[in-house]
Parts: structure tokens; C-alpha cells; sequence
């Protein structure tokens, strides 16, 4: 069976958590889009991890974990994320990587800076990974594809087009240094040299006819998605369940279960309308308690902004990822407050909808509050719903009634142990 783990919100939900916690029963675990621009961080019996392009499946000796075609493939990153579990006695993981994944090449990151320099205090807040290059690159057809490696007559052909093209925006927008078709060339073999044993073409096609169980491992999260997320303010790739298809190759129909992660509170990086936010004091406390030691980027170490729990954009992200289940993150967080603000709805122009609306729209919206009973104690170490306290119980069912998706795990802690099952 095949089942996608995937964000409703911004990102940061806790997926590398719960795709960890899923690999224990998974034979195969790909990662279908994005790139190294964001991480998930995974606490497990190895200890703390921080990954941002190695699929969450590398900490079991039986999994096999896949770079999928849908992937920004940054083959340096790779493989020192690789090292770096290595170094920390994880036992070296099987990974694959897909024969039709394209390569982050280092001008893209040059790219990704020098635009943001240029736009100034209009950026997007890039993470410099040269994500937002790297896609435009794939869609103008002028991208490199793992496969082209092997290719020399159509590398050496194909680097002098890319450089003049790129020579012309490095000189008259950008005025920085050219480069040469001979260093792309050469950055190019680089790749090669230490991608190719790695390299798979019929792997997954066969694993499905053996009736293998498969994870597919979304990036950030519904709200991000390029189509259906908070345009422009969004990724690059899309980050729904159905790109798993395509990001990994395989018929829609395969994937029977979508696990959508949900957060018991909002975080996002990056500029966009972000309507449950909140600031301050506030902001602070919550930033300081959230997750696992706190709301800060995994891959950036930016503080994250915050907010409480918006019921309209996790309904919508539910919705829009076609959620069988959802997995409902870090609801022990929460334990300090008195009472916890929920948002139910959205005022727009003297208007409550509980409908997500787009980007424009979204700009003017009012959060509409309500306010739940907090449980005032620590809910870490409970693994049975019934024992947990009523207030809290009273919250995780609240949250499913307004989101109208059946929550049937519930996180309380970031081990790979602190789940409750319903
Ligand atoms: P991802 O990108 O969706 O995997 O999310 P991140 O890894 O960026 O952020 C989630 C953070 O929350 C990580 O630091 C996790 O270790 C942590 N985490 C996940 N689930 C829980 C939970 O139930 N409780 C607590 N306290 N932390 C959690």
C-alpha cells in the first residue's frame, strides 16, 4: 500500500516525526518534491536530527529511501546529510535516487541570493537554496536531469547553451561574474562521480507489483503549494498528496491513504498573510515551548511566527490533500495555558466565512476567536485517548468537528513513542 505524509499548514507540522514513526512498517520511504530549503527535525533513539533532503526513512536498517523525480536533487547536501547520521552511529541507509531527478547546480543558489538582494525589503524570505531557480530552470526546459549525466556529447552541448543564457542575466541584472561552460562542466562530473551508484530507474515500479509498503514524504505543507497555497508567498514545487504521483512516479490510484499533519497551533516562516498570528509576549512564550525546543527553522534557525490554531486553513489544508487521516502534532505544547484560542472563521470586508479564500482576499481577513479551557498539566507519557485530560480531549475534538477530517493519531511529544492512537 502506498501512503503519502503530508502537511495542512505552513509547514513545520511534524511530518519527519511521523514519517519516522510510520517507517518502522515501511519497506520503501521517497521524498516526491522540494529540496534542501526546508528540514524536518527527527528525535529518535540515535538521538536529534535535523534533514532537509534525505528522506525520513533512513534510520531503519530495512528501508530503502528514495530521492524521487519530483526532487531539487542538491547532490553535495545529500551526501553530507548522509555523512552526518553516518558520523552519529545511524548504520549508512540504502538510499536510491531517481534516474528523471533534476540537480540543484550551484548557480541556482547564486541565482536565489542575488534575487533577493535585488529585491530588497521586498524579498520572499528565500532560504537561499536555489529552490525557486532550480524549478524555473526545470519548466524552461534548461534543467539537468540526473539521467544527462551519462550523456557527454549532450552535457558538453548543453553547458554552453545554459551559460550563455545565464551570462546574460548575470551581467545585465545582476552585474555579477559570468560563468564559464567548462566549470558547469566540471561541477557536472562532480555530480556524476558521486551520484552514480545511486542511480535507479524500475525500483518503485517493481515494489508496487511486489506489493510493498511505500511512504511517500511531502515538504511543508498545503498553504504553501503553489496552485493552492498563499501565492506568491509559496514553495515551488507542489506540496499536495497527489504531486506524490508524479514527484514519485507512480499511478494517482496507489495511494490509499493520505496522513495530513496538523499541528495543535500555527507556525510559518517567511512573509505571507498569516491570519492567527499572534505577537509579542505572547508570540514569545509559545515560540519558546513549541515543538522541541522551540519554533526556530531547521534548516535556517529563523524564529518561526506564530499563532494559535486556525480551523479555516486546516480545514481547507485537510481538504485540499484529500486527508484519510490526520495525525495531530504537538498537542503537548499547549499544557501551560489557562485557556486556548482557536480561530473559527475569517472576517472579510464585514463578512465570516469559514471558507480558506485566496491571496488577495486573505490579506484583509480577521481572525474570529474562540476561546477552549486549557488542561493545565503535562500530557507527556499518556498513550491511551481516555487518559488523557478532559479539557484536552474536548480540544482535539473540537478541532476535528471544525475541520470535519478524522483525527486518529495524536502526538504528545516528538519521540518516535508519543503517539496516541484512536
Ligand atoms: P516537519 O518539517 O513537518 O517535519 O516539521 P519540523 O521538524 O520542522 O518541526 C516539527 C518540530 O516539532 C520538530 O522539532 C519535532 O521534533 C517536533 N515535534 C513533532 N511532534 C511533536 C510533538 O508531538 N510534541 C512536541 N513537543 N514536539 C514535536
Amino acid at each position: 500500500m502506498v501512503k503519502a505524509v503530508v502537511g495542512a499548514n505552513w509547514g513545520d507540522e511534524g511530518k519527519g516525526k511521523i514519517t519516522d514513526m510510520l517507517a518502522e512498517k515501511a519497506d520503501i520511504i521517497i521524498r516526491f518534491q522540494g529540496g534542501a530549503n526546508a528540514g524536518h527535525t527527527i528525535v529518535n533513539d540515535y538521538g536529534k536530527f535535523a534533514l532537509h533532503t534525505l528522506p525520513s526513512g533512513v534510520f531503519y536498517g530495512h528501508t530503502t529511501n528514495i530521492i524521487g523525480n519530483g526532487v531539487a536533487l542538491d547532490i553535495p547536501v545529500l551526501f553530507k546529510e548522509i555523512q552526518s547520521i553516518v558520523d552519529r552511529g545511524v548504520p549508512a541507509p540504502k538510499i536510491l535516487v531517481s534516474d528523471r531527478a533534476q540537480i540543484v547546480m550551484s548557480y541556482h543558489k547564486n541565482f536565489d541570493a542575488y534575487e533577493e538582494e535585488r529585491l530588497g525589503g521586498k524579498s520572499f524570505g528565500s532560504t537561499k537554496s536555489g529552490i525557486a531557480p532550480f524549478y524555473s530552470d526545470k519548466y524552461a526546459k534548461i534543467g539537468f536531469q540526473v539521467s544527462e549525466l551519462f550523456d557527454d556529447e549532450l552535457l558538453k552541448e548543453k553547458v554552453v547553451r545554459v551559460a550563455e543564457q545565464k551570462n546574460v542575466l548575470l551581467e545585465h541584472l545582476y552585474h555579477k561574474p559570468a560563468i564559464s561552460p567548462e566549470d558547469l562542466y566540471k561541477e557536472l562530473q562532480e555530480y556524476k562521480e558521486m551520484v552514480a551508484p545511486y542511480v535507479c530507474a524500475l525500483f518503485l515500479h517493481n515494489a508496487l507489483k511486489e506489493g510493498k509498503e511505500v511512504l511517500l514524504e511531502g515538504q511543508l505543507g498545503t498553504l504553501k503549494d503553489p496552485d493552492h497555497g498563499i501565492y506568491p508567498m509559496v514553495t515551488s514545487s507542489s506540496t499536495l498528496a497527489a504531486y506524490g504521483a508524479i514527484g514519485a512516479g507512480i499511478p494517482p490510484y496507489e495511494i490509499q491513504k493520505v496522513i495530513t499533519v496538523c499541528k495543535a497551533y500555527s507556525s510559518a516562516v517567511g512573509a505571507g498573510a498569516f491570519v492567527s498570528e499572534i505577537f509579542g509576549e505572547e508570540a514569545d512564550e509559545l515560540r519558546k515551548r513549541g515543538g522541541d525546543g522551540g519554533e526556530f527553522g531547521a534548516t535556517t534557525g529563523r524564529p518561526r511566527r506564530m499563532g494559535w490554531f486556525d480551523c479555516v486553513a486546516s480545514k481547507y489544508g485537510c481538504r485540499m490533500q484529500g486527508t484519510t487521516d490526520v495525525a495531530f502534532t504537538v498537542l503537548d505544547v499547549l499544557g501551560y495555558l489557562d485557556e486556548i484560542p482557536v480561530c473559527v472563521g475569517y472576517e472579510i470586508d464585514g463578512e465570516v466565512t469559514t471558507d480558506f479564500p485566496t491571496t488577495h482576499l486573505l490579506e484583509k481577513a480577521k481572525p474570529v476567536l474562540k476561546k477552549l479551557p486549557g488542561w493545565k498539566c503535562d500530557i507527556r507519557g499518556i498513550r491511551k485517548y481516555e487518559e488523557l485530560p478532559e479539557n484536552c480531549r474536548k480540544y482535539i475534538e473540537f478541532v476535528e468537528s471544525e475541520i470535519g477530517y478524522p483525527i486518529t493519531m495524536v502526538s504528545n511529544g516528538p519521540g518516535r513513542n508519543d503517539i496516541i492512537y484512536r
